[in-house]
């Protein structure tokens, strides 16, 4: 028997990069726990930590390509299916033009180095405008309001939790999360340090969340009027004066626009739409404005909602007028030790819109819930074949159904994936890379992401060796790209750099390069390297035309109108609506593969209030259904005093029992799919991202 070696590396399942230090002997796992030595992380993990040894050791995971035949799927070589995808894709752009193809990236590839770096190599040989990806139907209005005001749409400000007094959290769960375009590892932590200092946590949500639970203040708000309240606060503080922009107030363009934009909206007008008080929001905005230092932070209930943009636009409002942002204990932007920030990448948009719907384009990408109709509606451009990266939208994007009929009919489908899922199982070709414990990694995304400035490399625990005949994602990408393009190359990125190299080369033309950060200088340091606090970065942060921050620019205020249509006098709002939920043991759908984190009680339940139950005559534990426009599902109720009277909350990811699911979840607890409720024409008009809360929905017995 050999020695036990421990092994530290970044936990990737999410975006709290916890540091983890596994024991492993003889190729077994023997422990994962939380690395103590991490400097970012201190030693924080969550449950799902150890499912990377349940992913590894997954006998559902697919190891080498498999092909669909007449007799299931057979086992492939790897030239054969590079050949065969390449060949099927250039056939069908032949015919049938570029845009033909289309393909899905799911949210793990943002987890990814691989994917990172090198699948942008792919989807440019692709050369198609019908690229999605999990983007719309999660983050793209935090993009959006910050190309418009900052100029760059990846200056994406984070709460910096470690130094703020005043912490308001809305449509955000991080007890559970773990922290969301907010990388912070053990963000329990980090929110009890809060109150510990003397400082406050305000929870705003149509759930009395974990978070709220834990928090000084919680106030419920009716899915989808989340843009009402900020609307209110920023104008009440304005009207009373409590702006101490501070050094801000000299890099600020647009101050009195915005004065005349939310004068209508008082507190008065806005309480009844909310379900907060006039003087509760009234209260609020002074308790925030007047706190020595404060962050309000709007996530995944703001962002997937018919407002997301103007959410985002008004959250990112109240930290600058209060002066604070770009400001210790305010929203801060990160100084990441690869620079995402380069001027010629701000992100452009608006350059062509789709076919079906005319949805406009947003930083090289269509919004996915007009995927489905790309698909299935015939005429010049019609999509005939996908490629679908690490994602299962069927699961995780609007309108399962329809999605699910479009999938089918598809003349030809390549995934890129580890699991025959609800998606995949229509795949012709399935090319599986290796993952987690087998790669390298670096989180290149979410450093720049993070409450604290860090970097951290982790090597590859169990690498393929040549007779595992296994391909890593990047060598996949590569492959078949060369072959796609023009002359028809076919030597499968073999001249190409490594990830190695790229990074290095990342880390040494980064901020921290000339103090010695590199690629060495992190394997010399396993759990990691602390790079400081974040920043103030004063006036060169700003990429706009003007050089100042646009607090409001036409493009997102504009969008203003529809707020004043919609919620005009007359506005009834719908008798029940549903939000989405996510627990500590759930992620992404995968994940509920691992025993270890669906065991217990089912947790795919409709939580529902007392009063909105006994009005249905609803019990604890009944099958109830629940219809909106689009669809009808059956699920368990679960009679909880947690939910805003008019709300039921649906947990997505599940709906795992369809025929060709090759999961042993599928026959254990398969739930029931949030996404088949959710409306594809449902969109935040002004970015494009899917609305997944604020549904209008019946439920019944
Ligand atoms: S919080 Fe996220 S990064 Fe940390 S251990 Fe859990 S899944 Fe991994």
């Amino acid at each position: 028997m050999s020695d036990v070696i421990n092994h530290y590396r970044t936990c990737n399942l999410c975006e709290a990069m916890c540091g983890i230090e596994i024991r492993v002997q003889d190729d077994q796992i023997l422990s994962i726990r939380g690395d103590s030595d991490d400097p970012f992380s201190k030693g924080h993990i969550c449950p799902k930590a150890t499912a990377l040894k349940d992913v590894y050791e997954d006998k559902n995971r697919l190891k080498r390509p498999v092909k669909k035949t007449a007799d299931g799927w057979q086992e492939i070589g790897w030239e054969e299916a590079f050949d065969e995808v390449a060949n099927k894709i250039k056939a069908i752009q032949a015919a049938h033009g570029q845009d033909s193809m289309g393909i899905y990236l799911g949210n793990p590839n943002v987890h990814n180095t691989g994917s990172m770096l090198v699948g942008p190599v792919f989807n440019k040989a692709l050369k198609t405008k019908n690229l999605f990806s999990a983007t719309s139907v999660d983050q793209l209005p935090h993009h959006v309001a910050s190309r418009h005001m900052f100029g760059h749409y990846f200056l994406i400000p984070v709460p910096d939790v470690d130094r703020t007094d005043f912490f308001l959290v809305m449509g955000a769960n991080p007890m559970v999360s773990n922290g969301s375009l907010m990388t912070a590892g053990g963000i329990s932590r980090r929110m009890k340090a809060i109150q510990k200092r003397g400082g406050k946590v305000v929870v705003i949500d149509p759930r009395y969340t974990e978070t709220a639970k834990m928090a000084d203040e919680h106030h419920f708000v009716r899915p989808g009027s989340d843009v009402l309240l900020l609307l209110a606060m920023v104008n009440t503080i304005l009207k009373e004066g409590l702006t101490p922009m501070g050094v801000l107030v000299n890099q600020i363009a647009g101050l009195e626009k915005l004065d005349s934009l939310v004068a209508p909206w008082t507190p008065q007008r806005v309480a009844e739409h909310t379900g907060m008080s006039a003087d509760a929001i009234i209260q609020l905005a002074w308790d925030f404005a007047s706190a020595p230092t404060a962050v309000a932070y709007g996530r995944i209930g703001l962002s997937v909602q018919e407002y997301g943009g103007l959410c985002q636009w008004l959250i990112n409002v109240l930290n600058i007028i209060t002066g604070n942002l770009d400001w210790a204990g305010g929203a801060m932007f990160p100084t990441p030790a690869i620079d995402m920030h380069q001027p010629f990448r701000k992100g452009k948009y608006g350059r062509y819109k789709s076919r079906v719907r005319g949805a406009e384009e947003s930083f090289g990408e269509l919004p996915v819930s007009v995927m489905a109709e790309e698909i299935l509606e015939p005429g010049d451009g019609q999509i005939k074949g996908m490629v679908t990266v690490a994602g299962n939208p069927i699961l995780s994007t609007p309108n399962s159904n329809k999605l699910d009929k479009a999938f089918s009919g598809l003349d030809f489908y390549v995934a890129i994936d580890i699991y025959i899922n609800e998606t995949t199982r229509h795949a012709d070709i399935i090319l599986p890379p290796t993952t987690g414990l087998e790669t390298e990694h670096y989180d290149v995304v979410f450093h720049g992401l993070a409450v604290q400035n860090s970097s951290k490399y982790s090597p590859a625990l169990f690498p393929p060796d040549e007779e595992d005949d296994r391909k890593h994602d990047w060598e996949i990408y590569r492959a078949l790209a060369s072959r796609l393009r023009p002359d028809g190359g076919n030597q499968n990125g073999a001249d190409e750099p490594s990830l190695k190299q790229m990074l290095d080369q990342g880390l040494r033309n980064g901020p921290y390069g000339q103090d010695g950060v590199s690629l060495q200088h992190l394997i010399d340091n396993p759990h990691g390297v602390d790079l400081g606090p974040l920043q103030t970065g004063g006036q060169q942060l700003w990429q706009t035309e003007s050089g100042l921050i646009e607090i409001a620019p036409d493009f997102l205020t504009a969008d203003l109108a529809r707020v004043e249509q919609n919620f005009s006098a007359s506005a009834k709002p719908a008798e029940m609506t549903l939000i989405g939920r996510r627990d500590l043991r759930s992620n992404n759908s995968w994940m509920h593969n691992s025993e270890r984190l669906i065991k217990g009680k089912n947790r795919c339940v409709a939580l529902i209030n007392p009063e909105d139950a006994a009005a249905r005559s609803i019990s604890e534990g009944q099958m109830i259904t629940v219809q909106s426009r689009v669809g009808e599902i059956k699920l368990p109720a679960a009679v909880s005093a947690e939910m805003m009277k008019g709300v039921i909350s649906i947990p997505h990811g599940w709906g795992h029992d369809l025929e060709g699911v090759q999961l042993d979840i599928a026959s254990k607890s398969p739930g029931e799919n949030f996404n088949e409720l959710a409306d594809d024409y449902l969109l935040d008009d002004l970015t494009g991202n899917a609305v997944l809360n604020g549904i209008p929905v019946v439920v019944e017995v």
